[in-house]
């Protein structure tokens, strides 16, 4: 992945699955970024002047708190953001969500203070944890859907209907160059801005089946994900 941020500068992610480590040293690092499908990223970085050491990170695991299934509480004790749900950064989603969950809290404090003028803070805690997991429902879904796609990803197992939404997902990624509703749909899911459900818009549905009938009929396997993983 690489970003534009400030000042003409680029913030540059390599990452690889099950346990296929970029390097970290400059060398290693542009020789992974040779390694993937396209060139498109070796092309971009191959002559960019480094502005800071690479840093590696290896803590993928999504993490998920139940704090709204407390049976006992203390009122006006709040969690949200990482302190509640993380995520694999490989997705890239939990600032969103964390700010999703300050948007909900902001709702729950407009809410709390229509009912209790005077500033009673009662039920509060209760009903953001509820509202804060409906709003994590989303993006742990998807983080944890993406992981069970890699024979090593510890704590649980891919259930049959991760698989159909794995293949379902692997036929919209086909369709993705081709069709534009696809390729809208998809980002807007990525980004959070529209829940899964977008990506069964009957004009999508036509381009996946349109695609699978095309894989079938010549044989070919859905898109591969990341690199070719090393012997
Ligand atoms: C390598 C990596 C890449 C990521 N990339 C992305 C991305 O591209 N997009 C995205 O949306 N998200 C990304 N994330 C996730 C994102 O950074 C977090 O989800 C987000 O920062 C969570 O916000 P937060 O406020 O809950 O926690 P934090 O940002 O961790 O803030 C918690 C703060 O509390 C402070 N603190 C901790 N303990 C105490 C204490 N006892 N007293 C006082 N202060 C304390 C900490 O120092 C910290 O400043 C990435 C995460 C990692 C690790």
């Amino acid at each position: 992945m690489i970003y534009p941020i400030e000042r003409g500068r680029w913030i540059v992610t390599l990452t690889g699955t099950a346990r296929d480590y970029p390097p970290t040293d400059e060398a290693g690092f542009l020789d992974f970024a040779r390694s993937l499908d396209t060139p498109l990223l070796h092309d971009a970085i191959r002559d960019a002047r480094p502005l800071s050491p690479i840093w590696g990170y290896r803590r993928t695991e999504n993490r998920l708190r139940h704090y709204d299934q407390l049976d006992r509480r203390p009122e006006g004790f709040l969690v949200l953001g990482d302190a509640v749900c993380t995520f694999n950064p490989v997705y890239g989603q939990g600032m969103t969500a964390s700010a999703l969950g300050a948007l909900t809290l902001d709702r729950c404090l407009r809410e709390q203070r229509r009912r209790h003028p005077h500033g009673d803070l009662g039920g509060l805690a209760g009903r953001f944890q509820h509202r804060l997991a409906r709003s994590n429902a989303t993006p742990w879904l998807l983080a944890t859907s993406e992981d069970f796609r890699w024979p090593l990803t510890e704590g649980g197992r891919r259930s049959y209907r991760t698989r159909i939404a794995h293949h379902y997902l692997d036929r919209v990624l086909a369709a993705v160059p081709k069709e534009r509703a696809a390729q809208q749909a998809l980002l807007e899911v990525l980004h959070l801005v529209k829940s899964p459900i977008a990506l069964a818009h009957p004009r999508i549905l036509a381009s996946v089946l349109a695609e699978a009938a095309r894989a079938l009929a010549h044989r070919t396997p859905p898109p591969r994900h990341g690199r070719e993983h090393p012997a």
